[in-house]
């Protein structure tokens, strides 16, 4: 079972209340067994909200949005019911949309809001990752078919 970004799947969930669908992706989703979930939604916030970035990645991880309000108890949530709804559905890859503070994996944004990215992982990929799911993103997900 494959895991899926919604907003990679055409969901309108990203923060400004579009999506990033990738129509080669909802082909595959149509040919394979796969899930799809917003790990920002799952953690209780709206769409559209106001974007967040976590800051200090390598130390005391939080997240922040631009207006300064700390929304760290989402995102560890999120993450928490995303791993679980892999868990319950025998999750082995996802595919994640990159350099999300939720779904990025590797690169992320820096914190500052300037577009900047820097190494470290979205705080669900991270998870996901470190309970034994590999991640693609939109550029290398048909590696998943190799591997
Ligand atoms: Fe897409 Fe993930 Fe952001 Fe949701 S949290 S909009 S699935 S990148």
């Amino acid at each position: 079972m494959y895991l899926i970004s919604s907003c990679l799947a055409g969901v309108r969930c990203r923060y400004d209340g579009s999506h990033n669908r990738v129509e080669e992706i909802v082909e595959f989703m149509k040919e394979r067994p796969c899930i799809t979930a917003c790990p920002e939604v799952l953690g209780g916030l709206d769409t559209p909200r106001v974007p967040c970035e976590i800051v200090n990645a390598e130390g005391d991880k939080r997240v922040l949005a631009r207006d300064g309000s700390d929304c760290t108890e989402n995102f560890t949530e999120g993450a928490r019911r995303t791993l679980e709804l892999c868990r319950l559905n025998g999750v082995t890859k996802a595919v994640l949309k990159k350099r999300s503070p939720s779904c990025g994996f590797g690169l992320i944004y820096d914190g500052t809001f300037s577009g900047t990215v820097a190494e470290g992982s979205g705080f669900t990929a991270g998870l996901l990752y470190e309970n034994g799911i590999k991640i693609y993103n939109e550029d290398n997900w048909k590696e998943l078919l190799n591997d």
